[in-house]
């Protein structure tokens, strides 16, 4: 009889697993609670406007392309995307603005005429962070980092040897002050760590390597938005004969003398020889795994930032946004402290605005713009969130009629809302979190939970919450390492 591996959660994790392990010859079955898959990567329809619900930029599309490559399978088929040309639109209360170009050579002139900055410092921080990046992608985020292996490695020695160029000793805003004059420059370089949901206050300066992920490899746009990143996967799994049971939440982990040997949802037990949890890895020890004892340490860790969204129906179009559009707060950090310390809404918070139908036209009704609009939020603990949610519309609504010189309220036809509480329900992410564990010490990347499980055998961990961490790309690399522990099977 064929091998049987058992997925939790058809997130964008799980479903990567899920191909990877087909084509390693098992049979494989996803079972998801939700009704559709792709987790946080979902899509609503509003009154004549599409919205996605959780991700909206995506950055180094070869890994989505290299699942269709290794089924065989041509990409183009399943999936389309282009490059964007403009990163992302910065505005600042005192009317300066800033669009970043994807052309390194214009972002370099044009940053350095708009914040009078020296352009040779600009080269040299953009260059520092492409080698921060290549000299620990294969360490941080292509392999494993609790197996010895590792670190024996000539990449990770290549990586050591080099430690004191990475910043691992500073913080993310002081390296940045060290390099740049301009407060609003440093602010757009401090803006990365929300990429992984952490404070630049906090986050060690290694994290300047985030930058060169939009700015070195390309930001992009899927073709039908980004929704089609899980449903193009959804179709080769379904291809590749992978079974999916929706609507069936699973409710214990099995186990039989430290050997996980399956699963049980509600009304059935499924016997599996490997099982991947794609579910957040604080309630799959919690929930699933109630009788075994749980990594208190890792679970520990501080959760990374969450998110308030206004989705927004807009009766205008702004020929001054483009797909990606940023708002800075005058106090950044101030605002992370509310985040972080305080746990609560900053009165004057950076405002993200994604607009979809800037690059889908069918995205909003002729003359309107579907408006993504996001503030970091800390973790759900319980605050008064209604209370929150109404300030921070109205505090968002006049920072923007104020910036845009343009009553916004009087043009939303239509709204949703999404906060942590939400974001927790839909796909069991705790508090709230959009990355997992945040990445405030130099020490997150270590006390992030392994993709395997040390104590039970034949039971692996996919997804955001564990190693390399949040994030479409490192979702799609801990499916990788996942698959790279598990055997093929051989006849
Ligand atoms: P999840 O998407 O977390 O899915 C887990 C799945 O498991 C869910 O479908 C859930 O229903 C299912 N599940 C849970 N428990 C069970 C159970 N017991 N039984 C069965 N099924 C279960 N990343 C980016 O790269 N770019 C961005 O711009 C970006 N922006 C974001 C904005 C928002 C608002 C949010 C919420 C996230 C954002 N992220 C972004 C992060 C990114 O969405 C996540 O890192 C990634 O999608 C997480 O994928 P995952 O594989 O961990 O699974």
């Amino acid at each position: 009889m064929a091998k049987q591996a058992l997925v939790i959660g058809a997130g964008i994790g799980g479903l990567a697993t899920a191909i990877r392990l087909r084509l390693k010859g098992y049979d494989v079955t996803v079972f998801e609670s939700n009704s559709y898959p792709g987790g946080k990567l979902h899509q609503k329809n509003q009154d004549g406007f599409r919205f996605d619900m959780g991700p909206s930029l995506f950055t180094m599309p070869w890994l989505v392309e290299e699942l269709f490559q290794l089924a065989e399978k041509e990409p183009k088929e399943y999936f389309n995307y282009h490059q964007k040309k403009v990163i992302c639109n910065y505005f600042w209360e005192d009317g300066t603005t800033f669009s970043a170009s994807a052309a390194i050579h214009d972002f370099i002139s044009e940053a350095a005429t708009t914040f009078h900055e020296d352009p040779k410092k600009l080269e040299k921080y953009l260059l520092n962070n492409q080698k921060k990046y290549e000299l620990t992608k294969g360490v941080f985020l292509e392999q494993s980092l609790h197996k010895l292996n590792t670190y024996l490695s000539s990449t990770t020695l290549k990586a050591l040897a080099r430690i004191g160029m990475m910043g691992i000793h500073t913080d993310l805003n002081s390296l940045n002050t060290r390099y740049f004059n301009n407060p609003k420059l440093v602010q757009l370089f401090n803006r990365f760590a929300t990429y992984n949901g952490s404070s630049p206050y906090k986050t060690p300066g290694i994290m300047s390597m985030i930058p060169h992920l939009e700015m070195g490899l390309g930001t992009y746009f899927p073709k039908g938005g980004m929704h089609t990143i899980p449903m193009s996967l959804f179709k080769l799994a379904q291809n590749l004969g992978i079974g999916f049971h929706f609507n069936e939440r699973v409710q214990e982990i099995l186990v039989e003398q430290h050997q996980v040997i399956g699963i049980k949802t509600g009304d059935q037990e499924v016997k599996a020889d490997v099982v991947v949890s794609n579910m957040d890895v604080y309630p799959t020890y919690k929930s699933l795994l109630k009788k075994q004892k749980a990594p208190e340490r890792v679970l520990s860790q501080e959760r990374s930032s969450s998110a308030l969204i206004f989705y927004w129906g807009i009766s205008k179009e702004f020929p001054q946004l483009d797909l990606h559009n940023i708002f800075f707060s005058e106090h950044y950090r101030e605002e992370f402290k509310a985040i972080f310390e305080e746990k609560t809404l900053f009165d004057d918070p950076t405002v993200y605005i994604n607009i979809s139908s800037k690059e889908e036209a069918s995205d909003a009704p002729m003359g309107s713009e579907n408006w993504f609009v996001m503030i970091n939020a800390p973790g759900n603990y319980g605050q008064n969130w209604e209370a929150l949610i109404k300030k921070a519309k109205e505090n968002i609504l006049v920072k923007l009629s104020r910036i845009l010189e343009c009553d916004i309220a009087s043009h939303i036809v239509t709204e949703m809302v999404l906060d942590p509480i939400g974001i927790e329900n839909n796909t069991s992410s705790y508090r709230g979190a959009l990355y997992g564990a945040a990445s405030n010490s130099k020490f997150s990347a270590f006390l992030r939970h392994p993709n395997f499980s040390s104590t039970l055998k034949q039971l692996y961990f996919c997804g955001g919450s564990v190693h390399p961490g949040g994030g479409i790309p490192l979702c799609l690399l801990s499916a990788k390492i996942v698959a790279d522990q598990i055997p093929e099977v051989t006849s």
